[in-house]
């Protein structure tokens, strides 16, 4: 009797746990379950995992083979596993040593041919692996270029169940070489260096520099991670993303790398490219520095979109945890190869046929995410935003109060980062020309509630600024600001931000502090809101978010505290009566 032995890493939302994977080989008719809450997709490795290891020329074992996936209480999903599955095997009926491979991270969905698959997930999986203290991982080829961004783990890659067979040091019969392992064997020891330092495999072309690295990320990712692709492509449905895919497309490899580093993304979108619109363009200013959501108001045309586009290139780069958090969702999602890593912040903009699953995350079993998370640390725009469906706006409330999204399913218990700023679009009526004196407008009163309805209520009490978005004359000699020199102003009030508050991470929250700024407030300021409150024009929660937004106009001027000029400002960036 021999069992076998093998370690993966599962994934419950971005939470990923060890699985040891064990095989145990007793005498009976022949059968393999497979025991440890495995979902359905997990479930039919088995058949993966019996051609795979039959299309290396061992013979499958005719008895009763039971494999167990532990812990049992955490369920498991997707094909992460197969490999896994089939060297724990293997290491059953003696074609691998269990013992000396025990502590060697094996992940990758199996093709019939024995082919390893790339898996969506990685950046995580591998993260929590050096987390764990694992020293070696075996991934699969396609994935080489996720798996280089985590350094301190040695990654070897492989193309087929042959290869890692090969790696761990096992023997094949002589008639097993498959039609990928044609490359050189490589030592069967590992070496414990980073990744970096040495190419893992001898069947992938050298490429240490990170362009080069995400050169070949986007270059292959149609060929690589197809499956996963359209398997996410479901599930986001989302304008910019084809969007970008579109651009991305457009581009050659070259400047795509650059792109997706964020080296010069901000040479396809700025704020410069939009003419006029100066007060809307301060306005979002005020909003990336202080982290305001906002909705854009004004008639169709007027460049409401274009501006929302341009919001995360005034935006700060993000840090290097947001970096690693954004690039782990977009692992996850199966976007990485498309998106890469890069410093801007990501821009959601789902359309507004989107579902609730779609916006909030979801799925049976456990839940995939949805915009709220793939929009984590940037923004969220929903352009048309009343024709967005009720339930779909209503999902917003709990991200927008928590930055993060619970989503429990029959198996699992997912939970997201959602910390997006929230934009909104909307047109002044549902026929769009109720805009001035409204001649042309054709909707009835009744019409115009039912549009903004929706918009209504809990969701618009999070709104801090409604951005007027008026129709312009163009002036072909006016100059416009460049995203780069905006971004200036708001990093220095970002850090001004941070000198009030302590950490960025408060700072940002679009929650309490009330107390401490209102403690800090001039009484003439303190006097202006007041009357406002007693005229009725401005609700008490109304004068909170106004003094909140004063005091982002006060760090973007360079000043401690705010004048009643920037309350003024503040309070003239309410959201209006005709709207709510
Ligand atoms: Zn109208």
């Amino acid at each position: 009797m021999r069992i076998g032995t093998s370690q993966s890493i599962g994934l419950i939302g971005l939470s990923p746990f060890l699985v040891t994977i064990q095989t145990f080989l007793s005498p009976g008719l022949p059968s393999i379950s497979l025991i440890g809450l495995p979902d359905a997709s997990l479930a039919e490795s088995k058949e993966r995992v019996k051609s795979a290891i039959t299309a290396l020329g061992v013979r499958w074992p005719q008895t009763r083979i039971v494999v167990n996936l532990s812990p049992a209480s955490l369920p498991k999903h997707g094909s992460t596993h197969d490999c896994a599955i089939a060297i724990s095997l293997l290491g059953a009926i003696g074609v691998v040593d269990p013992m000396k491979n025990k502590d060697v991270l094996v992940v990758g969905e199996l093709n019939l041919d024995g082919t390893l698959l790339p898996i969506s997930g990685l950046l995580p999986i591998l993260l929590y692996a050096k987390r764990k203290g694992l020293h070696t991982a075996i991934v699969p080829e396609a994935n080489a270029d996720e798996a280089r961004l985590v350094d301190g783990i040695s990654v070897h890659t492989a193309r087929s169940l042959a290869k890692v067979v090969q790696l761990l040091g096992g023997t094949l019969p002589r008639q097993a070489s498959s039609p990928q392992s044609t490359s050189a064997p490589l030592p069967v020891s590992f070496s414990h260096s980073a990744p970096s330092s040495a190419p893992p495999s001898s069947s992938h072309p050298a490429q240490s520099s990170a362009a080069a690295s995400c050169a070949h990320l986007a270059h292959s990712s149609a060929a690589a991670s197809s499956a996963h692709l359209a398997q996410s492509s479901a599930a986001t449905s989302c304008a910019h993303l084809a969007h970008s895919c579109e651009r991305a497309a457009s581009l050659d490899a070259d400047s795509l790398s650059d792109s997706l580093l964020g080296t010069n993304a901000d040479e396809y979108v700025d704020m410069a490219d939009v003419i006029g619109q100066h007060s809307a363009k301060r306005a979002l200013e005020i909003c990336a520095a202080g982290h305001h959501h906002a909705l854009l108001y004004g008639p169709p045309g007027t460049g409401k979109s274009m501006l929302a586009h341009r919001l995360t290139s005034i935006m700060p780069p993000l840090d290097e945890r947001e970096k690693l958090e954004v690039a782990s969702i977009r692992s996850v999602c199966g976007t990485l190869a498309r998106y890469g890593v890069t410093p801007v912040p990501p821009f959601e903009a789902p359309h507004h046929t989107v579902s609730v699953a779609a916006m909030a995350g979801g799925g049976t079993g456990i839940a995939h995410p949805g915009a709220v998370t793939k929009a984590h640390d940037g923004v969220l725009f929903l352009d048309e935003a009343p024709e967005f469906s009720a339930r779909a706006l209503q999902v917003l409330r709990e991200p927008l109060e928590t930055s993060e999204i619970i989503l429990s399913r029959s198996q699992a218990t997912a939970v997201y980062p959602a910390h997006f700023l929230l934009l909104m679009a909307a047109n002044p009526c549902p026929c769009g020309k109720g805009w001035g004196n409204a001649r042309d407008c054709t909707c009835t009163s009744q019409q115009r509630k039912r549009y903004f309805g929706r918009l209504s209520g809990p969701l618009l009490d999070r709104i801090d600024m409604q951005i007027e978005v008026p129709p312009v004359h163009l002036s072909m000699n006016s100059r416009e600001e460049s995203s780069a020199s905006i971004r200036a102003r708001v990093i220095q009030a970002r850090g001004a931000y941070r000198e009030l508050f302590g950490t960025s991470d408060t700072a940002t929250r679009p929650h309490q502090r009330m107390k401490w700024l209102r403690a800090r407030t001039s009484r003439a300021c303190l006097a202006l809101l007041s009357s406002a409150v007693d005229r009725g024009t401005l609700s008490l929660r109304g004068a909170d978010r106004s003094l909140r937004v004063a005091w982002t106009i006060a760090l973007l001027d360079g000043r401690m505290s705010p004048n009643p000029e920037n309350v003024a400002e503040a309070m003239s960036l309410r959201p209006r009566h005709n709207v709510v």
